[in-house]
């Protein structure tokens, strides 16, 4: 016989280093563009990219991450996101996998689950997903890095880990391209690691609108050519790089 259902308890003391979460508003890329969503900015990233348009939650040499980041009660947030009503909870950082193991990430995950929501996984595809994340996230945006990024291959390509999100059937994976050549960088990359192409999406570099549609222009013919998926940045095109967007 079954009983009744009660909503998991969050702690008090289950806490995760946060810069910021805000909604609602839309997921501004991929395959869920469009949709209302709130989002829940990790603090921390194992990379540093140069285009990296959230700085602020890992780079202490431009910004006081004191000051930016803060170990923060999960019951705050949880309560904070459900008043948004949206379907779809975004989690993002910086790199929010680093957060896995964490009692916090898991409260968050089950608690956000529990409430019926569609949880998102923002992950530059460095880390290998948790059984708890893979079981709890609908979906994993995996955007891992081109040579555009300033980073080393070694440091941004992580074999282990592309396969592991790609076996979860829940990774899509986002490329960020300025020129044609960057996006056969990305072609390469998916077929070095066997990504599934009908999952694949291509994303302009960009933090303002006409540095996105620039990018757009630019790219368009090669996604096209290698038949990937392209993506505009909502927020960007309609907020530029405003925070909290
Ligand atoms: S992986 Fe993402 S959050 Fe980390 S530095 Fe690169 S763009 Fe920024």
């Amino acid at each position: 016989m079954g009983g009744a259902v009660t909503a998991p308890a969050v702690a008090t003391g289950e806490t995760l280093v946060l810069a910021e979460w805000f909604g609602p508003t839309f997921q501004g890329e991929g395959p869920s563009a469009g949709t209302p969503a709130s989002f829940v900015r990790t603090g921390g990233c194992n990379l540093g990219c140069v285009f990296c348009d959230t700085p602020y939650t890992w780079d202490g040499r431009r910004h006081d991450l004191r000051a930016e980041l803060r170990r923060t009660p999960v019951a705050d947030v949880v309560a904070d996101v459900l008043a948004h009503d949206t379907p779809l909870i975004v989690i993002t950082g910086g790199e929010p996998l680093l957060h896995q193991g964490q009692p916090g990430w898991d409260r968050l995950l089950n608690a956000l689950s529990y409430h019926g929501r569609r949880i998102e996984v923002e992950t530059n595809g460095t880390i290998v997903p948790s059984s708890l994340t893979s079981h709890r996230v609908a979906q994993f945006n995996c955007s891992p890095k081109l040579a555009n990024s300033g980073e080393p291959t070694a440091r941004r390509v992580v074999p282990a880990a592309l396969a592991a999100l790609a076996a979860t059937n829940k990774a899509v994976f986002k490329f960020v391209a300025a020129t044609p050549g960057d996006v056969d960088e990305a072609a390469a990359i998916v077929a070095a690691h066997r990504l599934p192409r009908d999952r694949v999406w291509i994303m302009p570099e960009g933090t303002s609108p006409a540095t996105v549609l620039e990018a757009s222009r630019a790219i368009a013919d090669r996604v096209v050519a290698h038949r990937f998926r392209l993506t505009t940045r909502l927020h960007t095109l309609i907020w530029s790089d405003e925070r909290r967007r």
